[in-house]
């Protein structure tokens, strides 16, 4: 019925918070002066460059980056990155990578169309059901790759890993989720399509002193030296998402900030994988100390029902629950705008399912 609710697991584009959510509609809306929305400017006029100052400030300071670090803003998503950072950091050294899910695999893959690169770590032998263990890493390589968060396997590491070399993270999946060491990073990439809005706009965080390392014969568009001397607008940024990420900045920092997030995506995965746990019809078979807080696959216990679930969990206004093709089953996405009831919505529904289908 039209007053339902609807709570999103969607694995991304994902929920947006119901106040972002709002403000997007008002932004779009008729203005009473008349003037055209924020999708309707210039890139370069006084309007859009105050939201795009207040974009990069609020970005800064949630992740506690200074001068060290550059922030830029780009399209093409995750996965242009995974192309962009070997081409601009590692045409001469070889760099390492971590392995533990799929995101991991295809940015290796982008790497190697280019150059040799390491493995130095993966757990897909045992079918990335938990972190890999890290072998030999040569002090000369380039950097070391890793996936904060498999969003199809659902495995996140608790923290980078420690080593002496500069570390590149793949954070897609839980930007801005929770604290984190940004300042150690060397680089780091995310699709603001799960945590930070709507899709488009692709933020990366750069310590400045690799820049120097950069080859001078890239295009200047893969060149991220390009990016952080102009302001992120070498040519025309996609305003709307940039619009709708600051709009998420401030509902992050209006519901905690980091550790606000950080307290409630502990608490609804928590529930989730009680729930899970607690059954014998679900399963999810990640290690404990490796279990996403973000993206969290399961299985029923018989495979064939899991179409079944999704179909009448969308009836009950829980859409966005099938698995990744690559993997099949289900998966519940938590993040940052889904709040606990959409978790005890589905907890109660899944009871429900198995106490009619188990
Ligand atoms: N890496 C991770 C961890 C992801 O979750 C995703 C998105 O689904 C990607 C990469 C690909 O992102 P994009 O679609 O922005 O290229």
């Amino acid at each position: 019925s039209a007053t339902q609710v609807i709570h999103n697991f969607s694995a991304g584009p994902a929920a947006l918070p119901q106040p972002v959510r709002e403000r997007l509609a008002e932004a779009l809306a008729p203005r009473p002066d008349g003037q055209p929305s924020v999708a309707e400017i210039s890139h370069r006029g006084k309007r859009f460059l105050a939201i795009a100052e207040e974009l990069e400030a609020r970005l800064r300071g949630l992740m506690g980056v200074g001068d060290d670090h550059a922030v830029v803003l780009l399209q093409g998503g995750a996965n242009l990155q995974f192309a962009w950072l070997p081409m601009n950091l590692a045409r001469d050294r070889t760099p390492a990578y971590l392995i533990s899910g799929y995101w991991g695999q295809k940015a290796l893959a982008e790497a190697r169309r280019l150059g040799p690169a390491e493995v130095v770590g993966s757990s897909a032998d045992e079918g990335f059901l938990d972190l890999p263990e890290m072998g030999h890493l040569p002090s000369e390589c380039a950097y070391l790759h890793y996936t904060g968060n498999e969003t199809i396997h659902g495995l996140q590491f608790a923290s980078p890993p420690a080593v002496a070399v500069p570390v590149a993270a793949d954070l897609s999946s839980e930007f801005l989720s929770r604290p984190y060491p940004y300042a150690d990073l060397g680089l780091a990439y995310a699709g603001a399509q799960k945590n930070l809005g709507i899709a488009g706009l692709t933020v990366v965080l750069i310590r400045r002193d690799l820049l120097d390392r950069i080859p001078d014969d890239l295009p200047r568009f893969l060149d991220y030296r390009t990016w952080v001397q102009s302001d992120s607008m070498y040519n025309t940024p996609a305003t709307l998402a940039w619009y709708v990420a600051l709009e998420t900045l401030r509902w992050i920092e209006e519901e905690g900030g980091l550790a606000g997030m950080a307290a409630r995506n502990q608490a609804k995965a928590e529930a989730l994988y009680a729930a899970i746990d607690a059954s014998d019809f679900y399963t999810n078979p990640v290690a404990a100390h490796a279990r996403s807080l973000m993206n969290i696959p399961f299985w029923t216990a018989d495979e064939a029902l899991v179409a079944a679930f999704v179909g009448e969990a969308e009836q009950a206004g829980l859409p966005g629950l099938k698995g990744h093709r690559a993997l099949g089953g289900l998966r519940a996405s938590l993040y940052n705008a889904l709040d606990m009831d959409a978790v005890l919505a589905l907890v109660d529904f899944m009871r429900d399912f198995e106490q009619r289908r188990g």
